[in-house]
């Protein structure tokens, strides 16, 4: 992807890693005005001002296999896949994906106040979702940046998991010079680091576990884990003795089942990116939640409340929770190369 000039760059470092999910789809504004011009008889000029108008759905912007008129590039001088068009032709769309939650709220209220307002370069947009749904596209982004054929994936993979689930943590300290993560017999809760080894608390050990496995079990049969290569039996199995399925309150004993709670009870948004926030911002929240939207934030205060006691949820308790995602997307590239492709067209 040829490199935007630097400052013209998004600042999203107030984010905490695993909160986000960037993407860039080109589109061939060749092609556009030859939809707009060829096959709906626009004049030029009006073709112009529809094409400035146009803004791609979330599907096209986020899509893994966009189609005409956009297309995805590694390449540094890309071509139109379509039509051959260069790159002056080319116009680049960069969508950021932030998930809506406690531990992104005010990063992302500061980031949209400082975006020019002018032209509608910037557009806003938001889409319901839900923990699972969201769980499943990280766990997607996860293996598209991981190299499963390097055996330190295992390593990144628990990287990007504990970033995730506690991002106020700093982890760049923690896998410093890294060269195993093990289960740790002493702990109950956190992580240790003893030389060049990394030790988590069994929860959080079997969840790394889970995560390696989902993530690897597409590539080959079975997944492949710290442990080694498990079958999904072989894996329920493990986390049963470890104790993880009695904490996470699963009691469900055919394996089909327990794998689908296993899910739910990862993805669900009061154990993976709100809990994990610091304790203040809990306290906040909750004061917020009393004011508005109750029927929304009933279901996500009763759950942190018995967070805070410290019990396992109860095992029939749906939860999977209501996220929304908020898309913002730079059209800045866009309207350039509409205006300079424009010129060209009308001269
Ligand atoms: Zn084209």
């Amino acid at each position: 992807m040829p490199a935007p000039t630097k400052k013209r760059q998004l600042d999203l470092s107030e984010f905490p890693r695993g909160t986000i999910t960037e993407y860039t789809t080109l589109v061939c504004l060749a092609c556009i005005f030859d939809i707009f011009t060829r096959q709906l008889g626009l004049a030029p000029r009006t073709a112009f001002s529809e094409v400035k108008r146009h803004t791609p759905t979330i599907e096209e912007l986020t899509s893994r296999s966009a189609t005409r008129p956009y297309f995805d590039s590694e390449e540094k001088n890309p071509h139109c896949p379509y039509c051959g068009s260069a790159k002056r032709w080319l116009a680049r769309f960069d969508t950021v994906c932030i998930e809506g939650s406690k531990t992104t709220h005010a990063a992302r209220r500061a980031l949209l106040k400082k975006l020019p307002k002018a032209d509608e370069q910037f557009l806003v947009m938001e889409k319901k979702s839900d923990s699972r749904a969201v769980f499943f596209e990280w766990l997607d982004t996860l293996r598209g940046n991981l190299d499963l054929e390097d055996e330190g994936w295992l390593i990144d993979a628990t990287r990007m998991y504990l970033e995730r689930r506690e991002p106020k943590t700093n982890w760049d300290e923690a896998f410093d010079e890294l060269r195993a993560v093990r289960r740790s017999s002493r702990l109950t809760e956190g992580w240790e680091r003893d030389g060049a080894r990394l030790f988590l608390a069994p929860i959080l050990y079997s969840e790394a576990l889970l995560i390696q496995y989902l993530v690897s079990r597409s590539h080959a049969h079975g997944g492949v884990t710290l442990e080694g290569r498990l079958t999904l039996m072989e894996l329920i199995r493990r986390l049963r003795y470890s104790g993880y399925l009695d904490q996470s309150g699963i009691t469900e004993r055919e394996p089909g089942e327990v794998f689908e709670k296993l899910i739910d009870h990862l993805a669900s948004t009061h154990e993976w990116s709100n809990v994990s926030a610091a304790s203040d911002s809990r306290v906040a929240a909750k004061k917020k939640a009393t004011k508005k939207k109750p029927a929304k934030t009933s279901a996500k205060r009763s759950s942190k409340s018995r967070k805070s006691k410290g019990t396992p949820p109860e095992p029939d308790v749906t939860i999977t929770e209501p996220v929304k995602l908020h898309y913002l997307v730079d059209r800045r590239d866009f309207l350039e190369k509409v205006k300079s492709v424009y010129a060209s067209y009308a001269s």
